[in-house]
């Protein structure tokens, strides 16, 4: 099969041998054209000129281009550019509003050209013009709305920041060059780990690269509290607000930034006023505590006086009973160690108690504390569930008197389950919206009718309790604007609750 040969081009160009096919597409062009003699009267007003002014082209030719169609404020520069195409024989671009019947603007952009005759005079100013009215009010929409913001990120008392994907700084507010001390032109383009101390700055880029990666949100869409870095190397307590912008080809952080120093020492002074309270209460307490502690100690000493003096009379008979004497020194030196035990945290009942706060992991807390009793455990027979919350950010909290809540709970379930059959110990962490609950419930005796002195100091059902432990623990949840509670299992056993709030940071 022989390939069908192409046609030879046709060298003739139609627009220009026939000028009946020019003026055909001129008048039904979707541009306006419109013509005007060298004074500047309309001599040819196309169909699209009609359509977009509402004119009929009877009531504008012959008349001047501005009287007729322009907006008054504009005539004079239009007159400029006009007698520009008169004077040379050069086209030009303009851009400017006409005025249509009904009193409506339209905004047109012109590509304008002179005609002239043989001798150089000007016969024709023509003008092709697009409506670009559409285009130029989103324009105008968008102008306004960017230099609205602007003005309002300006003006903003937050600091608003904002990085790309790398951490690079790409803006910085004049609130936030206050807060960090830092100059725009000094900032933008460095890495915005500079405005943050050790240990934020390393974690950072792995905030970002991990949301990048997973797309799971740790602090992007959320606020945080954190420190921030100022140029000359001083900290302060911020809050910070995180939010992604999404463009079509690339994404942007912004953060937007609270100093909280004030909020913060506020905070300080109201928790050092609820200490120097809590302090008032447990003086108070003590008188109430004397008589108790006096019976007390009254027991173990009397237990290890009577000892004592039963010793001493075993030593007298012939044949030293060495079993029984070392049964007795036994009961002396346990009798000895409760003592000492009352004294001991009866001490840290008084104890003014100015909480060394700090951000604790409880779930961390948690774990040390069955660390620490991993022994009574394992020879209990106990089994230990965790529900354990995942990610769970920061309390506030003195870590050690926690620490010492957890533990006796714990301890205390250990006790109640010794005559249990089933000895299972569930351990629970639950996050809320601005705390976090712990919940530790057992299997053992729960309670009978003394849930209302649960948490008196010196109430106990143990031969060789001291009563003391639920009552240091409620005091120092109080302290920590918390509360401890207490409840029986449906199924038996006792569940002990309590919440701290979310300070930051997540595990
Ligand atoms: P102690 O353990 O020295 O008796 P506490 O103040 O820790 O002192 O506890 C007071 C009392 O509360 C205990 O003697 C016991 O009767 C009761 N109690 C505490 N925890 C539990 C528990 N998990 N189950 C049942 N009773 C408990």
């Amino acid at each position: 099969m022989t390939a069908k040969q192409p046609q030879p081009v046709q060298q003739i160009d139609p627009l220009a041998a026939e000028p009946g096919i020019a003026a055909a597409i001129l008048a039904h062009t979707g541009m306006l054209l419109v013509a005007l003699d060298a004074e500047g009267r309309v001599v040819h007003f196309n169909n699209a000129c009609e359509h977009a002014t509402g004119y009929n082209r009877r009531e504008v030719i012959g008349e001047y281009l501005w009287d007729r169609l322009l907006l008054p404020g504009q005539v004079d520069e239009v007159k400029a550019v006009f007698r520009e195409l008169v004077q040379k024989p050069v086209p030009n671009e303009h851009e400017n509003y006409w005025v249509t019947k009904s009193g409506a603007r339209i905004c047109v952009h012109w590509f304008n050209t002179s005609v002239r005759e043989g001798d150089g005079h000007v016969r024709w100013v023509i003008g092709a013009g697009l409506d670009i009215t559409g285009k130029k009010h989103a324009q105008l929409e968008i102008e306004e709305h960017a230099a609205r913001l602007n003005a309002i990120v300006e003006t903003a008392v937050e600091g608003i920041i904002t990085i790309d994907t790398n951490g690079v700084i790409e803006s910085i507010n004049p609130a936030a060059e206050r807060l960090f001390g830092y100059g725009a032109q000094e900032a933008i383009g460095r890495n915005v780990k500079m405005l943050m101390p050790s240990p934020y700055r390393e974690e950072h880029d792995q905030y970002i690269q991990h949301y990048l990666r997973t797309g799971e949100a740790t602090v992007i869409g959320t606020g945080r509290e954190m420190m921030g870095l100022r140029k000359d190397g001083t900290t302060f307590p911020m809050e910070l607000a995180i939010s992604e912008v999404l463009f079509p080809n690339r994404r942007l952080f912004t953060g937007i930034i609270r100093d909280t120093s004030e909020r913060r020492s506020a905070e300080k002074r109201e928790r050092e006023r609820l200490a120097e309270h809590a302090h008032a209460a447990r003086l108070a307490a003590l008188g109430e505590m004397a008589s108790g502690i006096a019976h007390e100690l009254n027991q173990p000493l009397t237990a290890i006086v009577s000892f004592a003096d039963a010793c001493q009379n075993l030593f007298k008979k012939e044949k030293v009973p060495e079993d029984v004497i070392g049964d007795a020194l036994s009961q002396i030196s346990d009798q000895g160690i409760r003592a000492g035990n009352i004294i001991r945290r009866l001490r840290q009942f008084v104890k003014t108690g100015t909480l060394d706060q700090e951000i604790v992991n409880l779930n961390a807390v948690i774990k040390d504390v069955l660390a620490m009793v991993s022994h009574e455990i394992h020879m209990n027979e106990v089994k230990v569930t965790l529900r354990l919350g995942k990610r769970l950010p920061g309390v506030w909290a003195d870590k050690l008197q926690i620490e010492q809540v957890v533990l006796n709970i714990v301890w205390n379930a250990i006790e109640a389950m010794e005559t249990s059959d089933l000895r299972q110990l569930d351990i629970e962490t639950i996050q809320h919206d601005d705390k976090i609950e712990v919940k530790i419930s057992d299997t053992g005796c729960g309670f009978a009718d003394n849930m209302a002195h649960l948490f008196t100091a010196f109430y106990t059902t143990k031969e060789k309790g001291t009563g003391l432990g639920l009552s240091i623990s409620y005091r120092i949840i109080e302290a920590h604007n918390g509360e401890l509670s207490a409840l029986s299992n449906a199924a038996g056993g006792a569940t002990f609750s309590f919440s701290l709030a979310i300070m930051e940071a997540i595990y």
